[in-house]
Order: structure tokens, then sequence, then C-alpha cells
């Protein structure tokens, strides 16, 4: 009972704990959240990427209502947020997408699609076990085997 009382008073300072671990989605994400939660940020550089992780860590991630205008292609096909040209763009001209620099893509855009192609290779191994067996015709022969395994337990 005493060690009740203790957690009350401690349940009330808990309001103020969460300054130390911050996370976005405790208290009933949003949908906005949930959706920059999943967001796979292809197309960046290592810096531009850890920004917009960072961001939608702490919740300034801002989705983009409308697409904007692309730098290099001057359309607006620019869905992501704080990018600066379109995916297309980043992919042929091998920039970042965001701060438009000639830097290493952690993420390369299209980069979704390799799971698929490992969960196919799986199913094409299922095909090559059907391979065509030459003993498969004697059907009689394993049957004495048994009968043979049978007699040498007997023997021991
Ligand atoms: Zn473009
Ligand atoms: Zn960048």
């Amino acid at each position: 009972m005493s060690s009740q009382k203790g957690n009350v008073s401690r349940s009330r300072g808990q309001k103020y704990q969460n300054t130390t671990a911050f996370k976005n989605d405790k208290y009933g994400a949003s949908v906005h959240v949930k959706k920059a939660n999943a967001k796979v940020h292809d197309g960046l550089c290592q810096h531009c990427k850890d920004v917009l992780e960072w961001k939608v860590k702490y919740n300034k991630y801002k989705p983009l209502t409308q697409p904007r205008k692309c730098v290099k292609c001057s359309q607006k096909t620019v869905k992501d947020a704080y990018h600066i040209m379109c995916k297309p763009c980043a992919l042929t001209l091998q920039l970042c997408a965001k701060c438009g620099k000639q830097e290493e893509i952690v993420i390369p855009v299209g980069s979704q699609n390799q799971e698929e192609k490992e969960d196919s290779s799986q199913t094409h191994k299922g095909h090559t076990k059907k391979k065509k067996d030459p003993d498969r015709d004697d059907d009689d022969d394993e049957d004495d085997y048994d009968d043979e395994l049978d007699d040498d337990d007997d023997d021991f």
C-alpha cells in the first residue's frame, strides 16, 4: 500500500518527461505524421536525408499541399516538401533532389521495388526443385529399402 502512494506522486511528474525522449507518434499520430514517418527519403544526399528525418521526428515536417516548381524542368512536378527538383530530374542528373548538389545519393529513386524482386527469386527456387528424377519409376525399391532397415535393428 505504501508503494502505491509513491506512484501517484510520480505520475504527475511524467507530464514533463517527454522532453527527453520525444516520439511524435506517442499521443495518437495524425495522418500527416503517420505518412511522414513511413516516408522514404529517396533521391537525397546523406545530409538532406538526415535533415528530413530530423524534421519528421520532431513534427517539423510539413508536407506540400500542392506540387512545387522544379528548378530543372520548370514543371510543377515536385511533390515532396523541401525538395527543389522532381524525382525524375534528380535521377537523370544524379543530383540530390533537395539541395541540388552532386552528392552521393543514399537511397536511389525507385529502390523501394527491390523487395519484390527478392520475393520472386524465392519462388524460382521452388521451381528448380521439380527436377526430373530418373530413379522415380522404381517405387518398389523404396519399399524394399524400408524392410532392410527394420532387419538391421533386430540384429543390434
Ligand atoms: Zn524536374
Ligand atoms: Zn542534399
